[in-house]
């Protein structure tokens, strides 16, 4: 039963891996995830089922369009493959429930933003906005099974709106004294700028959602330190100046997928040590 559900988890993760790399090209171009069906996306050949199971058929295919000769990047394969890794990693952890599935969910939907962030500086509302939604609307249901649980950090309901309105006000708060102190410095209004892009503040409410308040300060926290660290990484290593842009959702969203595992005992650590109970 429990390699039966290993093997499971490890299958669906692959599949859906396989679904995520169609969202991460095609989200960012404005087009349907669901037709055309699967194609090279350089020639555009029609690719069959026994060239598109995951993984494999990259390893089989040695990385090639069967139709064209197109190095597939292999990005692919290790989307596949780590999405299948974290679903396995979500069944160990739980065990079969409910709850898990939405889990796998919200993973999923890290994943491809993180890529799509990565390459193309954007976090579409075609993924946070249902995410938003998801994380809001099962939570009612969520607070009846919450108990079964204790490894999932899914919240209930007045968790879940407390945390996506604070994963939607701080940004916003962050931005309102960004844009205040650049009025005192007498930066004309049209030159002024965001700190904090808009679709990172729909990022964390939908972390908030799902995670609840103390999860999403975690992943803001979490998200601030990791990607100042790699900013000045790039600083240092690649001249990067002050002002380079950094994609905050790539940390934010890696924060989250730490906070599915590790969140709660690390908020208590931190708790304890400023003293303030767990
Ligand atoms: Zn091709």
């Amino acid at each position: 039963m429990e390699i039966m559900g290993a093997v499971f988890a490890l299958g669906l993760g692959a599949i859906v891996g396989s679904f995520l790399n169609v969202c991460i090209h095609r989200l960012p171009l404005g087009r349907s995830i669901v037709r055309p069906r699967s194609c090279c996306p350089d020639c555009g050949a029609p690719i069959a089922w026994h060239d598109n199971l995951p993984i494999l058929s990259w390893v089989r295919l040695h990385g090639r369009c069967r139709a064209c000769g197109w190095r597939i990047p292999v990005r692919y394969p290790l989307v596949e493959a780590a999405t299948a890794l974290l679903f396995l990693l979500l069944f160990k952890s739980r065990g079969p429930t409910p709850l898990l599935l939405q889990e796998m969910a919200l993973g999923a939907a890290l994943i491809a933003l993180i890529l799509i962030d990565a390459r193309h500086q954007i976090l579409p509302n075609a993924i946070t906005l249902p995410g938003i939604a998801v994380g809001l609307l099962t939570s009612p249901v969520r607070g009846a099974f919450d108990a079964l649980h204790p490894a999932s950090p899914l919240v209930a309901l007045r968790e879940s709106i407390q945390g996506a309105a604070i994963g939607f006000a701080i940004p916003f708060g962050i931005n309102a004294a960004y844009r205040g102190w650049q009025a005192l410095r007498g930066v004309p209004v049209e030159r002024r700028e965001d700190g904090i892009g808009q679709g990172d503040f729909k990022l964390l409410a939908m972390i908030g959602a799902s995670l609840g308040t103390r999860l999403v300060l975690f992943c803001l926290f979490a998200g601030a330190v990791s990607g100042a660290l790699f900013g000045l990484y790039m600083m240092w290593r690649h001249g990067y100046g002050w002002k380079s842009k950094l994609p905050y959702g790539v940390f934010l969203g890696g924060a989250a997928l730490l906070a599915l595992f590790v969140g709660e005992p690390a908020v208590a650590w931190y708790r304890g040590l400023l003293g303030v109970g767990p």
